[in-house]
């Protein structure tokens, strides 16, 4: 396997990386200066430039967009909520179109004040995702459910492993590969005894959309936004990203970092050239 040495053009950076401290065209900027090929920028940002001139800079960088963060939940408590977020979801597709995404990413919502709980919510996250399907097939607009770690399943996402994602896929899109697929990070699937076989199950399918990067620290302190940077954790990253290739993955690798005390900290192109020292040298 090649190590990325040199390669930064396949590697791109999800905006929450840098904490959503400075406005879109900003970031924007500063990704594109630091050699970074792609990018991933999140619905509120681009709402808040609007869509239109957010493409039109995007392509002006040259930059790949490697996917479009992230869905409304699927699973509600109340039919109100699951109607306007499924509003909301096509809404952002139509966005995710214009910025000339690669897939909208999916977090599918979790079981909490759901009726009939978990088995209710998978249930409701099954439909809504064949819902949206349709809309996204009308605009060709591929569709990348992300597994998340189980510790979500409360307040994020039921759906927490790449077979589950993987199966989903399957029973809603079952000839349609391009269309529904996976974004795959590490941090919520390192843990995974089935991993190896899951991912080779997926590429064999076609169905791998997106490939997220970060650390699992050992003593991590926050459920949602502690995520360590690459290389600070106990991940085996160059062996992940062996799987996705060896599974036929050919996209980017996008860095994924929440981290409100410590990278959020630090100025953005710090971050960023911590990001690109350690793309290289450990991923
Ligand atoms: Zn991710």
């Amino acid at each position: 396997m090649n190590s990325l040495e040199g390669r930064l053009q396949r590697c791109a950076i999800n905006t929450a990386t840098l904490g959503h401290r400075e406005p879109l065209g900003t970031t924007l900027d500063r990704i594109a200066r630091a050699g970074f090929g792609g990018v991933a920028p999140w619905r509120h940002e681009v709402e808040a430039v609007g869509a239109t001139a957010a493409g039109r800079q995007l392509r002006a960088l040259g930059l790949t967009v490697t996917g479009y963060c992230r869905s409304a939940y699927f699973a509600a408590p109340d039919e109100a909520e699951r109607k306007a977020n499924m509003n909301a979801n096509i809404q952002a597709l139509n966005d995710a179109t214009e910025i000339g995404a690669q897939c909208f990413v999916l977090v599918v919502g979790g079981a909490r004040g759901v009726k009939n709980g978990l088995a209710g919510a998978r249930a409701q996250v099954q439909d809504g995702i064949g819902e949206l399907y349709i809309e996204a097939r009308k605009l060709g607009m591929p569709l990348a459910i992300e597994p998340l770690h189980p510790m979500y399943a409360t307040d994020r996402s039921v759906v927490n492993t790449i077979r589950q994602a993987l199966a989903l896929c399957e029973s809603i899109a079952p000839d349609d590969n391009p269309m529904l697929g996976l974004a795959i990070d590490v941090y919520h699937c390192w843990w995974d005894p089935d991993l190896v076989s899951s991912i080779a199950q997926a590429g064999q399918a076609g169905r791998i959309l997106g490939y997220h990067v970060c650390d699992w620290l050992p003593d991590t302190r926050h459920m949602l936004m502690d995520r360590g940077m690459m290389g600070d954790g106990v991940v085996d990253l160059q062996g992940f990203r062996g799987l996705m290739e060896q599974a036929g993955y050919t996209g980017m690798v996008e860095v994924e970092i929440f981290s409100a005390e410590q990278w959020w900290k630090l100025p953005q192109d710090k971050v960023l050239s911590v990001c690109a020292e350690r793309l290289q040298s450990v991923c």
